[in-house]
């Protein structure tokens, strides 16, 4: 057992924490205020090989799986959210593809994540299916060689850069099935007739890449184009347990973020003659929440190397469900500590700290609210997936 990251992941862990301080740091604030695509970071990406992390090098990417797009995410995630889910997309969409996806459709959808000349959104949710997944009404029917889709997706993510989209539809007779076998993955493309962006959300924070509706009216989608098998739903939960890792490495680091931004501002603000980092009780709350951004921290790597080794199945799910629900109430926390340090100071917009607050508290709503992941948690102890004996 060795708690040190090996020596490439380290250079990358360096590498991606210069040119967030450098680039994205500076440009977290503008991105929020004006809530535009930031082009200049994904191009900044591209050219620092980020976009193809987690893509295996077969397709263009540079194969250092989830742990690698971990690792970066979290030192992005220090300063800009947006970003940090500029880099989650290049996985959430391709997971599927990647995890059950044929041969023609990796060589034909990853490239182009890997190399920045495409993007993917991932299109689970629907307005009255949000964590009841099964409740999705969007309605895929069989038509020759094709499937022709019908229905909205929501709440989407990067839904308008998106280039393509990994979209999940009832397959089965009757719409209202909520047999596991009911439903079925598709790869859409953005140009194809019938498809269309509708309304986009305004959002509290993570403001700069879009979440919104996707319109899918008569959409032919060749056969082809079905992810995995006709009928599995299955790999939703796979794509999303492999998700668990990366979500939470955003939290881990906004908190880390939060944390040094109050810590630098209270050793210099000073109350009663003292800093406010002299009084014993903050230090003691500083402290606190450290060791629970190191645990959050462990859990969120630990996650990310099973999902690598592929152990992202039912009985792995309460290991990345810990770490994706700890790590996101640890941002929350976080990013509530430092607005609160800082005083009136931490609650203005002259500061990060607000921003943070924002940025958060999504986190814990995100593929799988907290009260998802601790049912899912509890479920693995209650079938002893979890347990110490
Ligand atoms: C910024 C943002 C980006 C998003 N991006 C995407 C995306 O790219 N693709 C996509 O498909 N979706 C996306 N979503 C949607 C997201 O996945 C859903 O919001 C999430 O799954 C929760 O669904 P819901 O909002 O319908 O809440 P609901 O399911 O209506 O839940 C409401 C509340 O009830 C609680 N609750 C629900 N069921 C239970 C239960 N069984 N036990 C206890 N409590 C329960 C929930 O935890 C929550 O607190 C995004 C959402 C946001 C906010």
């Amino acid at each position: 057992m060795d708690f040190a990251l090996p020596d490439e992941l380290a250079e990358l862990q360096a590498t991606v924490r210069r040119l967030a301080q450098d680039k994205v740091k500076p440009r977290a604030r503008q991105i929020d205020e004006t809530a535009e695509y930031p082009q200049d970071l994904f191009e900044l990406f591209r050219d620092a090989g980020l976009l193809g992390l987690c893509i295996p090098t077969a397709y263009g990417g540079s194969g250092a799986g989830i742990l690698g797009l971990t690792i970066a995410i979290e030192e992005v995630a220090k300063y800009s959210n947006t970003a940090a889910l500029m880099l989650l997309l290049t996985r959430l969409p391709t997971g599927p593809v990647m995890i059950a996806g044929s041969e023609e459709q990796k060589q034909r959808y990853l490239p182009g994540i890997a190399d920045g000349s495409q993007r993917a959104a991932f299109g689970l949710s629907e307005p009255q299916a949000g964590s009841d997944v099964m409740g999705m009404r969007t309605r895929a029917v069989r038509d020759g060689d094709a499937w022709v889709l019908n229905g909205t997706k929501c709440w989407m993510s990067g839904v308008v850069q998106a280039d393509w989209y990994t979209v999940f539809a009832k397959t089965a007779d009757e719409v209202t099935s909520r047999r596991h076998d009911s439903t079925t993955a598709f790869i859409v493309e953005r140009a194809w007739d019938g498809v269309g962006v509708g309304s986009t959300d305004r959002k509290m924070g993570v403001r700069g890449v879009d979440t919104g509706e996707l319109l899918l009216t008569d959409v032919r989608v060749p056969a082809e184009n079905v992810i995995g098998e006709v009928g599995g739903f299955r790999l939703a939960m796979l794509g999303l347990n492999s998700m668990r890792p990366i979500v939470a490495a955003r939290g881990i680091g906004l908190a880390e973020g939060a944390l040094m931004y109050a810590t630098d501002y209270v050793q210099q603000r000073e109350a009663f003659g003292q800093t406010i980092a002299d009084f014993q009780g903050i230090q003691w709350e500083i402290a606190a929440l450290a060791t629970e951004i190191e645990a959050a921290r462990l859990l969120t790597y630990r996650s990310a190397v099973l999902a690598d080794e592929g152990k992202f199945t039912k009985e792995w799910v309460p290991y990345l469900s810990m770490a994706k629900y700890y790590a996101t109430e640890v941002a929350v926390k976080a990013s509530g500590l430092a607005v609160q340090l800082l005083g009136a100071a931490g609650y203005m917009k002259d500061h990060l700290t607000e921003l943070y607050y924002r940025d958060a508290k999504q986190l814990t709503i995100v593929e799988g609210t907290s009260q998802v992941q601790l049912g899912l948690i509890a479920r693995g102890v209650l079938d002893r997936d979890l347990w110490w004996d």
